[in-house]
């Protein structure tokens, strides 16, 4: 079989391992066996898969194929951000990046190519969604970033295909995963789950659940359901309004859900998992970060289980936007602080390196070089 019509096996569940292999004739401790190789120790190379017999391994190699996005450019930030641009299989691409804490890595992972919702500040959504992302593809972007930290004992991780950018072996097992990249992640719902469910599971790469941030402009039907699974990911609503005035202009894709639903239902979410709700404000000169929208955002969210992220807003060319001032988001920060609301200011890493999304994948489709 042609090797772009074979299966991905990267994104299956340990149950549709086992069945894929049942269909084999193989039993079903196989399966443990096979994801324990593609998911921890991201080998993508079945001849490395040793504890399997080699009949079976020219029978996978045969049927199945194990593919991660590969890594077409980076940009390494002075502060160790890594910006990806990475190839699917179809030739589309998407960002990741990279970015190292005190704690350990975050990976901002992208769940759609582009994005539908149209947001004027962001250059992922400009050119509108061309597609949803799979399971196998969100994940493929973890492995490519885990690889380059040598988180994984695969070809890729020994700086094979797709390049190494970070110190092998340098770094343990846990991460944190931020779905805050190009796209909507609960308008690619069913994807987005099977990602974390792989993420979490022992048979995955039994990542807390507790370390994975899901972004969301605000879809209330799909908090709703969110919520209704109990699982305790950190949920971050991007707002950048406390209105139904503002919001929509910035925020079109939206416009059809008034902030006061976005904010129940984020309450309903808080309340079922017992995790605080971060809300996104990106402040843009004249447009959201007077003293009064502080204010109002304040009353919005004193009293709710509930944290302001400020972000400095960036620059997308084309759009007019500024990003406010230092000093306009510290007294932003304080009235919001005066009114019982717990806010920060987020640390801007990898600003020298365009981090705002979509901005590498814009330029790679103009065929424009940095
Ligand atoms: S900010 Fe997020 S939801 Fe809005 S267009 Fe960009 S990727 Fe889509």
């Amino acid at each position: 079989m042609a090797e772009a019509q074979q299966e991905n096996l990267i994104g299956l569940t340990l149950a549709e391992m086992g069945d894929r292999l049942a269909a084999l004739g193989q039993p079903a401790y196989r399966a443990r066996q096979l994801c324990a190789w593609i998911y921890p120790r991201g080998e993508t190379r079945w001849e490395a898969m040793t504890d399997l017999p080699a009949q079976l391994r020219e029978l996978l190699a045969a049927s199945f194929r194990l593919s991660w996005p590969e890594t077409r450019r980076t940009l390494v930030s002075d502060d160790g951000t890594v910006k990806y641009l990475l190839g699917l299989d179809d030739g589309d691409t998407v960002e990741a990046v990279r970015l190292l804490y005190r704690y350990g890595p975050a990976f901002c992972l992208s769940t759609q190519v582009g994005c539908g919702m149209g947001c004027v500040f962001c250059a992922s959504g400009a050119g509108g969604l061309a597609r949803n992302l799979t399971a196998g593809e969100i994940l493929g972007q973890a492995q490519r970033l885990r690889a380059d930290l040598g988180m994984t004992t695969g070809a890729a991780g020994a700086g094979g295909r797709g390049g190494a950018t970070g110190p092998a072996g340098a770094v343990g097992p846990s991460f944190h995963v931020v779905l805050m990249g190009s796209g909507e992640p609960l308008a690619n719902f069913d994807a987005t789950l099977r990602f974390i469910e792989i993420l979490h599971a022992p048979w995955g790469l039994a990542q807390s659940h507790r370390h994975v941030t899901l972004s969301t402009c605000g879809l209330v039907p799909q908090i709703r359901r969110l919520a209704t699974l109990g699982l305790p990911v950190n949920l971050s609503i991007s707002l950048h309004a406390p209105n139904d005035r503002l919001r929509p202009s910035l925020m079109p894709g939206v416009a059809s859900f008034p902030v006061r639903d976005v904010v129940a239902a984020a309450d309903d979410y808080a309340k079922a998992t017992g995790r605080r709700v971060t809300y996104e404000y990106s402040l843009f000169k004249g447009v959201n970060d007077s003293v009064a929208l502080a204010r109002e955002l304040g009353r919005l969210l004193s009293g709710r289980l509930a944290h302001v992220n400020l972000i400095p807003g960036n620059p997308v060319p084309g759009t007019g936007l500024a990003g406010s001032s230092g000093e306009t988001i510290r007294g932003f920060a304080v009235v919001l602080h005066e009114t019982g609301v717990p806010v920060t200011v987020r640390r801007e890493l990898g600003s020298d390196i365009n981090a705002a999304c979509g901005q590498l994948r814009g330029k790679a489709r103009a065929g424009e070089k940095q």
